[in-house]
């Protein structure tokens, strides 16, 4: 048997990144801005903020940073967030994660206003995604899943799906989108967790496994159906030993699992750069509702 077909993410996130480059250009006035919101210095998120101002660069969207410090208080932080929510010249405002343990992300996701709220995090975009309504912003991640299953003709209508994790981020609206009352929609989906019990046999009855559990090797070659689609969003840098250098590795057994399923995400080059398209692209659909542009 062939080797799974690949979900290429990166060649997929270059060309929506490039539409909407050509996109921004044709707008007449200033351009679409995004506030990034980094609270500490963790290392990782200012790795992935840099990675997302640098995507921002590339199609035109500017970005505003504004860096706190990590004993910032709650009252201090919602008075940044509302003064950004008022602010006319920034279209989304994106909080990055993990926060220090004082500041909750639920409360930070309800003070961002949802028509700036591109990371879909806040209360009334996530209630209009469970209600069955796309108009809200959409998570990033979740939406950059299905453009990646849609751009292979993916159906996930009637099939069963399985989302293992069940994070606010990923999981929930994941399975929340994909159980949507629309045609392309319609799935059956299963929300796995840490306390499932079966979840091997429960991975392996699923027509689209989509994991997000943050556990590298969690998903073998026996967990996979023949023919299923794998979505892997997990990425966990890991210390390569003999190269002296980390790594970023998913939670699926890229190498045993390619050998049974029909498609699979490579980690990284998979989910990782649609997630970020995603952003580029709520930053862009916040700007045209603010200015009107159907
Ligand atoms: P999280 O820690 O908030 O949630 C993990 C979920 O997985 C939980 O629901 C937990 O119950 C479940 N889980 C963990 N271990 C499990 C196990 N052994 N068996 C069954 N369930 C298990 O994580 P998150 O924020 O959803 O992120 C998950 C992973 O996805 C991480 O590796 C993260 O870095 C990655 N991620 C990637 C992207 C991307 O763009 N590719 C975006 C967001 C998160």
């Amino acid at each position: 048997m062939a080797d799974a077909k690949l979900l290429d993410g990166k060649a997929l996130s270059r060309r929506i990144e490039k539409e909407l480059k050509a996109e921004i250009q044709a707008f007449s006035g200033r351009a679409p801005c995004l506030a990034v919101v980094i609270v500490g210095t963790h290392a990782p998120s200012l790795i992935y903020v840099g990675k997302k101002q640098e995507a921002c660069k590339r199609v035109g969207i500017d970005s505003k940073l504004f860096e706190v410090e990590e004993t910032v208080n709650k009252k201090e932080l919602k008075k940044l967030i509302e003064s950004i929510n008022k602010d006319h010249d920034i279209d989304g405002i994106l909080v990055q994660l993990p926060l220090p343990q004082q500041i909750s992300p639920l409360e930070v996701a309800e003070w961002i206003h949802h028509d700036k709220d591109v990371d879909g995090f806040n209360p009334i975009n996530m209630g209009k995604l469970l209600m069955g309504s796309l108009s809200g912003f959409i998570p990033c991640t979740p939406l950059g899943v299905k453009k990646l299953l849609d751009e292979h003709h993916i159906s996930v209508t009637g099939k069963h799906v399985v989302v293992l994790g069940r994070s606010n981020i990923v999981g929930k609206p994941m399975a929340a989108l994909l159980t949507q009352i629309n045609p392309g929609y319609d799935a059956t989906v299963t929300v796995l967790h840490r306390n499932s019990p079966d979840l091997k046999n429960i991975c392996k009855s699923a027509d689209i496994l989509i994991i997000a559990a943050g556990q590298p090797h969690l998903i073998t070659g026996s967990m996979v159906k023949k023919g299923a689609v794998v979505v892997d969003v997990g990425i966990t840098k890991v210390n390569n030993v003999s190269l002296d250098r980390s790594k970023v590795v998913g939670d699926v057994c890229f190498d045993e699992v390619k050998k049974v399923a029909d498609y699979i995400t490579p980690v990284p080059g998979g989910v990782g750069p649609m997630t970020i398209a995603m952003l580029l692209e709520n930053c862009v659909k916040s700007y045209k509702r603010h200015h009107k542009i159907l």
